[in-house]
């Protein structure tokens, strides 16, 4: 593992530099946080979970025709991906109601959608990952017109190729965030992690959370539903 100097350190992940600069590794924590950093804490065992399952999906996702910044798992912790410039989108689609969601406009969690939602906020900490709209992302030049229908065609192909893996394995992809990045030659790519502090999994038959709300509504044994879900998808050792 020939990394150099730290990059950055963000709330879920470390970034290396590495001797070729079209590369670099990301380390994944223990640490946890919601509510925009407010509430903080630690899962055991998360970051191992986070990185095993985010290189599963990324590879499974290149085989449906997703392009992802994945390069090569080092190790349980650390990956080495494709250095991007990041879109500060989060871009987040929604199958049923649930999160700020159902704050925002009152709808009773677990609401089916008759078809998905797609929406953006702002990536800026400082602002509170503000949601935004197209007109809005354009007028500050956060991506072109093109990216942005690139990014929603790439996003909504993520919503049904991992919700039809995930239902086979008993498990309902209720929503998600993701986060896109231009390679040196602009190509977009899917970039950051898809995890359990990324997405809401629940039961298919239970409707039991078996992901990051457990931490954020203090449902407790936050461990066994990240667990549950790599056991699922066969990623246990
Ligand atoms: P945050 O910045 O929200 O606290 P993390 O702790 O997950 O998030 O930090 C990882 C950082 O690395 C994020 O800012 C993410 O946008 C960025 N990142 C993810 N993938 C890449 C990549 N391929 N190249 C460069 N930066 C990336
Ligand atoms: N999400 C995320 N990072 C964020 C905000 C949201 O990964 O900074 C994910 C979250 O895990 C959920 C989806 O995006 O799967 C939708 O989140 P929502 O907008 O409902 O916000 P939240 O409930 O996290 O405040």
């Amino acid at each position: 593992m020939n990394h150099k100097e730290m990059l950055y350190e963000g709330k879920a992940k470390k970034v290396y530099a590495m001797e070729d600069s079209d590369l670099v590794m990301v380390e994944y924590k223990d640490d946890a946080t919601a509510f925009n950093g407010l509430k903080k804490g630690t899962i055991e065992g998360k970051g191992v979970v986070n990185n095993l399952m985010s290189n599963y999906m990324f590879q499974y996702l290149e085989k449906k025709g997703v392009p992802t910044h994945f390069v090569e798992q080092i190790d349980d912790r650390h990956t080495i991906v494709k250095k991007v410039q990041i879109v500060p989108l989060e871009v987040i689609v929604r199958n049923r109601a649930a999160g700020s969601f159902c704050k925002r406009y009152g709808a009773k969690e677990g609401l089916v959608f008759a078809k998905p939602t797609f929406e953006f906020s702002y990536k800026n900490d400082d602002l509170g990952d503000p949601l935004l709209n197209e007109d809005h992302a354009l007028a500050l030049n956060l991506a072109t017109k093109e990216e942005i229908d690139q990014i929603r065609h790439m996003a909504l192909t993520v919503n049904k190729e991992m919700g039809e893996l995930l239902l086979s394995v008993g498990i309902v992809l209720v929503d998600f965030k993701l986060e896109f990045g231009r390679l040196p030659d602009g190509k977009i790519v899917l970039a950051d992690e898809i995890s359990p502090d990324t997405c809401r999994f629940w039961d298919a038959k239970t409707g039991e959370k078996l992901d990051k709300d457990r931490f954020r509504l203090d449902l407790g044994d936050e461990q066994q539903g990240y667990r549950e879900l790599f056991k699922r998808l066969g990623l246990e050792k």
